[in-house]
């Protein structure tokens, strides 16, 4: 009976696999992933004010449906580098984001997360998170404004609107 089961998962995994990218169900599966983006709370330099600030009700980067910071890395699909990120915390960053759920995207956000910033030139700073993590979108500025985050998560969305779906994902 178990073996017959397993037979089913198979063929249904493959016709997922199929099907799975054809036009109208790609679209619905990337209309909900880009519609419920849960962002990992954590903050590694000052770009988290302006961070917190989208989220306030003055800028409410929810309406474009990205969640509240979220404490569970199993629900947390986007992560925001908020700036500086150090030698020291860069393990953390890289272990975090191996624990967040998948498909995982990545915001670098302000000058600092980009190329080390204000701190360039400094022995213990990671000059540009990309050395780390691949970075969907960058968000220029020290600070980027909150209007300038909001159109980083518009240009994510676009992202993923336009992108292929990989069952694989998180395996
Ligand atoms: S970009 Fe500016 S505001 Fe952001 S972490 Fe660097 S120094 Fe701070």
């Amino acid at each position: 009976m178990l073996a017959v089961a397993n037979a089913f998962v198979g063929r249904l995994r493959s016709v997922v696999e199929k099907i799975v990218n054809v036009n109208p169900i790609r679209y619905i599966v990337n209309w909900g992933k880009l519609y419920s983006l849960w962002p990992v709370h954590l903050t590694t330099a000052c770009c988290s004010v302006e961070f917190g600030a989208a989220n306030c009700p003055r800028f409410d980067v929810g309406r474009m449906g990205v969640a509240q910071f979220f404490g569970s890395l199993r629900q947390c699909d986007l992560i925001v580098i908020e700036g500086t990120v150090t030698k020291k915390m860069a393990k953390r960053v890289k272990k975090i984001y191996s624990q967040m759920a998948s498909p995982r995207y990545v915001i670098a956000m302000g000058a600092c997360a980009i190329s080390g910033g204000l701190f360039y030139n400094s022995y213990n700073i990671v000059k540009g998170v990309d050395k780390i993590l691949p970075v969907d979108v960058y968000v220029p500025g020290c600070p980027p404004r909150p209007e300038a985050l909001a159109h980083a998560v518009l240009l994510l969305q676009d992202k993923i609107r336009k992108g292929r779906v990989n069952i694989t994902d998180g395996e």
